[in-house]
């Protein structure tokens, strides 16, 4: 998802099946059966040496070609799998650990194929042999290089096999680390699988690694964990190691990191740009999240300056409110010789352009800052970081058409808020920029198309952003080869047609299978156009592990509030269409939905992998049936029903 990954890739709708095709085995000829021509099967996924992370049953699909008319049925290892007409087929199979085959078996008219596919199947609960370093290089937490206060505590972990002392070692400073039952958390299964057993830390997991490992000399891998205290340190840094000794062994020294001091009287500043091969392709916002690596927290304008402190690997944490600290990538955080960015606010100006109402703040500095929508009654907060209140006046006009109200408060230190209340039943959405150092804040007026629809049809005048989702990328791979990006290209191009006709003017980010458009090209395509909504056309997949054939169906995908109820009004017109399970209207942080500038949705229309939706989604009723179910969805939320 280019720059700032999602939170989770299995999360992803973009989640991509890989398309190696396999080489077809043996075919035999029953007796008693004229054939019709050869009969062949194959696997499309998963692909042959692939590491399959399910941790007992996964999904396995692909084709079987020439039963001609006659029925054909497919089993692996002897579990029977779904076979549409059109020869796709599906099954959901239990796994054992290490290297694992699927043995495919076709049968139509009395002939008979078979196909293999081999993968890899981890073991993520077992420790490693004996022969072997008894410990995971990949687990040890933190990841260096550190730059931390004296005073600060580190976590220090590592997974390794049971039996063993570890200990932490920063300076002279030695910590033994505690031993801790560790599970493995599919997080495919985690999400979509509610009803099913998620592996993890429960004691049943435990058990079955425990009795398989027997008699094997290894047991399940432990977490050995603890608080390392960092005492005042010395000028040149530190580093910190690990040390793992086993029964009879010489102790093994892990160096684990760097650790540099900061000076704690020194302040750094750091000025974010995401931008930094200049390419213009970005969203020009630098994502600060919770944690290293962790959940979305703010996304802050490029040039913004702002405090930083500590690092942790590729992350450069920043200070936000007093107590608030986001980590953004260390590429995008460049230090300048400046002070901390602080300022005063003596006024708030709000002004009316081109269908935009706007809050301006005459600011010296780039401060960062956050802004939080609310539905009912519509308005938002908008929190400025290093900002002191001096204000005495707050203009606003009466023939201000969406302002209704504009309130500040400080409610920390350096924190400075204001309160916007806006007329009407909903937002359609919010811009940020910077005029110089000076902040603007822009609230969306309802489209001018909405204003006077007497004699009109709904859409009338609505500038509505397409994306079929995905190409260059195909997308997910259906059993029998069906592209996503083509299905979704299809679906979009109808779903245009549709909305033109009822007087829509629509925007396609794409018009041709061959176009190669980036996930920031298709929402600045949007934003530039100046589309009034924006949804996004996909058909769906699931990660490894999961059962397709309970977790399937239409859904529909939001990120701010303001797009969630297109979401619910586009999904409770298309369940009746697609006649598909309903798989939900789901938050998810998606690229595409991001943008703030319009209400966005992304439409999971059907599921590629399921053999009787793949074979519809090749059909024209099928992809007119869902264009339809999206356009009604649209002019359901237009009407204010959503
Ligand atoms: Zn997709």
């Amino acid at each position: 998802m280019g720059r700032g990954p999602l939170a989770s890739k299995l999360l992803s709708v973009t989640f991509l099946l890989a398309l190696v095709s396999c080489a077809v085995r043996t075919v035999h000829e029953g007796p008693g059966l004229q054939p019709t021509g050869e009969l062949t099967v194959d696997v499309r996924y998963p692909p042959a040496g692939s590491a399959v992370t399910a941790t007992d049953s996964t999904f396995v699909f692909g084709a079987v070609v020439g039963a001609s008319g006659v029925p054909a049925s497919v089993s692996v290892n002897g579990v029977a799998a779904e076979v549409d007409p059109g020869g796709g087929w599906l099954a959901f199979v239990p796994l054992d650990p290490d290297s694992f085959t699927f043995v495919v078996e076709a049968t139509a008219g009395g002939r008979r194929a078979e196909a293999r596919r081999t993968v890899w199947v981890p073991r993520p609960l077992f420790a490693a042999a004996a022969d072997t370093l008894p410990y995971k290089p990949d687990t040890i937490e933190p990841r260096g290089p550190l730059e931390v206060y004296a005073g600060d505590t580190l976590r220090v972990s590592v997974v390794a096999a049971p039996g063993l002392t570890v200990t932490a070692r920063l300076g002279d400073e030695p910590l033994t680390l505690v031993p801790r039952p560790v599970g493995e958390v599919n997080r495919g299964r985690q999400v979509w699988g509610s009803e099913e057993t998620v592996e993890g830390v429960t004691p049943a997991v435990l058990d079955r690694a425990t009795a398989a490992a027997q008699g094997s000399a290894v047991g399940p891998w432990v977490r050995y964990a603890g608080d390392l205290y960092v005492q005042l340190g010395g000028e040149l840094g530190d580093t910190l190691a690990l040390e793992i000794v086993g029964a009879g062994d010489s102790p093994l020294v892990v160096p684990v990191a760097s650790v540099t001091y900061l000076d704690p009287t020194v302040v750094r500043v750091v000025v974010l740009d995401d931008d930094t091969a200049g390419t213009g392709a970005t969203d020009g916002r630098v994502v600060a999240r919770t944690w290293p690596g962790l959940g979305y927290q703010a996304l802050l304008l490029n040039g913004t300056t702002v405090a930083a402190g500590r690092r942790a690997g590729s992350w450069r944490e920043i200070a936000l409110g007093p107590g608030t600290r986001a980590w953004v990538p260390i590429g995008e955080a460049f230090q300048i010789r400046a002070p901390a960015p602080r300022d005063a606010v003596a006024v708030v100006r709000t002004r009316v352009v081109d269908g935009w109402s706007e809050v301006v703040l005459p600011l010296a500095e780039p401060l960062p800052f956050g802004v939080e929508q609310r539905l009912a009654p519509p308005g938002y907060t908008v929190e400025v970081y290093g900002l002191v209140s001096n204000v005495d006046w707050i203009e606003t006009s009466i023939s201000d058409p969406l302002i209704e109200s504009v309130r500040w408060s400080q409610p920390a230190d350096r924190v400075f808020r204001l309160e916007v209340g806006l007329a009407g039943d909903r937002a359609w959405g919010w811009r940020s920029y910077r005029e110089g150092t000076h902040l603007v804040v822009g609230f969306r007026h309802a489209p001018k198309a909405l204003a006077d629809r007497r004699f009109r049809s709904l859409l009338h005048g609505l500038k509505i952003v397409v994306d079929p989702g995905h190409s260059p990328d195909p997308g997910a791979i259906g059993p029998t080869g069906l592209a996503e990006a083509d299905a979704n290209l299809g679906i979009a191009l109808e779903l245009a047609r549709i909305l033109e006709e009822r007087g829509a003017e629509v925007v396609l980010t794409r018009a041709t299978p061959d176009s190669g458009l980036g996930l920031y090209e298709r929402t600045n395509l949007a934003v530039e156009a100046g589309g009034d909504l924006f949804v996004s056309i996909h058909n769906n997949a699931l990660p490894d592990g999961v059962n397709p054939f309970r977790h399937n169906g239409t859904s529909v995908l939001w990120y701010h509030p303001q797009s969630e109820p297109l979401a619910r009004a586009i999904q409770a017109e298309l369940l009746p269409r697609t006649g598909l399970a309903d798989h939900g209207v789901w938050y998810q942080n998606l690229a595409v939905a991001r943008m703030t500038e319009m209400p966005a949705v992304l439409v999971e229309a059907a599921f590629m992998m399921i053999p009787g939706q793949e074979a519809r989604l090749k059909t024209a009723a099928y992809r007119r049936a869902i264009a339809g179910g999206v356009a009604a969805g649209i002019e359901r939320y237009v009407d204010g029903n959503p």
